[in-house]
């Protein structure tokens, strides 16, 4: 459809911001659902997101994402935050404008659950869970796990303050949830994690090695990685050679863009698939 008076804008905010997909997969769901719409990247500069939200206020954009270094800043500019997990979590990606007032939602939270259900069957209830990382992505898939009540997550990261700071937390929302730090595999006194979840920064690049010690992966039943590469991040490289099942983070990126989708255009159906099958044609 072509751009005219009547289109509506979408966009992404970030900064670094070039690098995004999210104008491709989302310009060509507006295509296919027949949407008069458009969504582009905007480069904000690290001070100037309380100005950018008064724009898309003033310009009247149907909704916009946020990715990084914005997420957190972002909870406090909307004007409200509908979903209690997304107020505790303390991080938007995703706002929609309605009558002049700007909602806040996470949809990193159900991306994640929902790639790890259509990829890897893996329902989190019960379940025991090992996180790698203590940043923003890390907070969102622990968060996601316990409110989709895993039995257990261990925090892992490099820094270990951060690790303590993140359980710490989390503690503070999930009482049934036994969250703690790891340092290694002797930490998991003889447990077997059911899942190991890469949420570090660690992955993207070719000379990246795995961000933690091998033997966690090997006494884990399957692997996920929040990381979107061209080839297999370490991790899944590692997990495929010891035969666990495991995905990438293509899924995820497609489910909470479809997520997004969704809540500023009330269409759903088919959304995420089609989102994928376009990440993958541009990755191919
Ligand atoms: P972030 O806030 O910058 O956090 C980075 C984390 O990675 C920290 O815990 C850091 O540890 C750790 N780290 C970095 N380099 C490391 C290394 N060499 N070895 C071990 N640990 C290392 O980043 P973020 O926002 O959480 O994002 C993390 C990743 O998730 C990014 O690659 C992002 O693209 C991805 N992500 C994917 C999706 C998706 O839809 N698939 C959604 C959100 C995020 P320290 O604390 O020690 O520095």
């Amino acid at each position: 459809m072509p751009l005219d008076a009547s289109t509506r804008l979408y966009g992404v905010f970030g900064n670094p911001v070039r690098h995004s997909l999210s104008p491709l997969i989302h310009n060509e769901a507006f295509r296919r659902a027949g949407l008069n719409a458009a969504y582009l990247a905007f480069e904000i500069e690290p001070h100037s997101l309380p100005l950018a939200f008064e724009a898309a206020r003033a310009l009247g954009l149907g909704g916009f994402n946020l990715t990084l270094p914005f997420k957190e800043e972002a909870a406090g500019l909307v004007d409200e935050i509908p979903e209690d997990v997304d107020r505790a979590l303390g991080a938007v990606n995703t706002v929609v404008q309605r009558d002049g007032q700007l909602y806040g939602y996470n949809t990193d939270v159900p991306g994640l659950l929902t790639a790890l259900a259509e990829e890897l069957s893996f329902d989190p209830r019960a379940k025991k869970v090992v996180v790698a990382g203590a940043g923003g992505a890390a907070r969102s898939a622990a968060f996601a796990l316990a409110r989709a009540g895993a039995r257990r997550i261990w925090i892992h990261n490099r820094t270990r303050e951060r690790a303590e700071g993140l359980a710490e937390y989390l503690g503070g929302y999930f009482p049934d949830t036994e969250i703690e730090t790891l340092d290694g595999p002797a930490g998991l006194d003889g447990e077997t994690p059911d899942l190991i979840v890469n949420a570090t920064s660690c992955g993207l690049n070719p000379t990246d090695g795995l961000p933690f010690d091998a033997g966690l992966v090997a006494v884990s039943r399957a692997a996920y990685d929040l990381v979107y590469a061209p080839r297999p991040t370490p991790l899944l490289a590692e997990a495929d050679r010891l035969g666990l099942p495991c995905a990438g983070g293509l899924g995820m990126l497609a489910a909470q863009a479809a997520a997004a989708f969704e809540l500023w255009t009330g269409r759903g159906e088919g959304v995420r698939q089609q989102m994928l099958e376009t990440l993958k044609q541009c990755r191919s």
